[in-house]
């Protein structure tokens, strides 16, 4: 006999978090709608928006022991490239519990975010966007690089004017999350 496979949609939170200007509403325009805004006035402080968006057309199998109600959180940690990162930014938001931390910099961000998500699976990337902006670039890929590295995050570059990676940043924090929960 063959026993039917059980197949389970996952519903995960992903967070674009970052200092304003540096393109969260436009990263999300792109992926989620194929848009973007050449003059879009800057999100200052929190930004909720709600998406639905299938990341991986294969249904993932559903394996016993996994927790189905089970919290994760996805953070996109957005950096532009014009700008050194060391700077420190001024607020920013976050997710579920509708947390928002002020932090001076990128470090004490970060585990401020995992300690109130200690119960959670919290999976980071951190993003330098803005990699059209070739002349203005002041952060190198390999410094971003290894600032990740240093962090333990994962780390990607995008634009979301021409495109580049954005589908890719969302679908490795979804791979990731998924991986950490199976
Ligand atoms: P937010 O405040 O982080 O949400 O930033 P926005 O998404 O509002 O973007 C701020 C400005 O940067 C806007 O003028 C955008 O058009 C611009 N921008 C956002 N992403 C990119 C990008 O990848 N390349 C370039 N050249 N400009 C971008």
């Amino acid at each position: 006999y063959s026993e039917e496979e059980k197949t389970e949609d996952y519903l995960f939170k992903i967070v674009l978090i970052g200092d304003s200007a540096v393109g969260k509403s436009n990263l999300l325009a792109r992926f989620a709608r194929n848009e973007f805004y050449p003059n879009s006035k800057s999100t200052i402080g929190v930004e909720f928006q709600t998406q639905k968006r299938i990341l991986m057309e294969k249904k993932l199998k559903h394996r016993s022991g996994i927790q189905q109600d089970r919290n994760a959180l996805g953070l996109l940690h957005l950096h532009t490239i014009e700008v050194p990162w060391e700077l420190s930014w001024s607020m920013m938001l976050v997710g579920t519990s509708h947390l928002i931390a002020l932090a001076n910099g990128l470090m004490s961000f970060i585990e401020i975010i995992y300690d109130a998500h200690s119960d959670m699976n919290v999976v980071t990337i951190l993003i330098g966007n803005k990699t059209d902006l070739k002349d203005a670039r002041e952060v190198s890929t390999a410094e971003g690089k290894a600032l990740a590295e240093a962090q333990g995050l994962f780390f990607m570059e995008t634009s979301a004017l021409d495109s580049s990676n954005v589908t890719a940043a969302f679908q490795t924090v979804v791979k990731e999350i998924y991986n950490i929960l199976s």
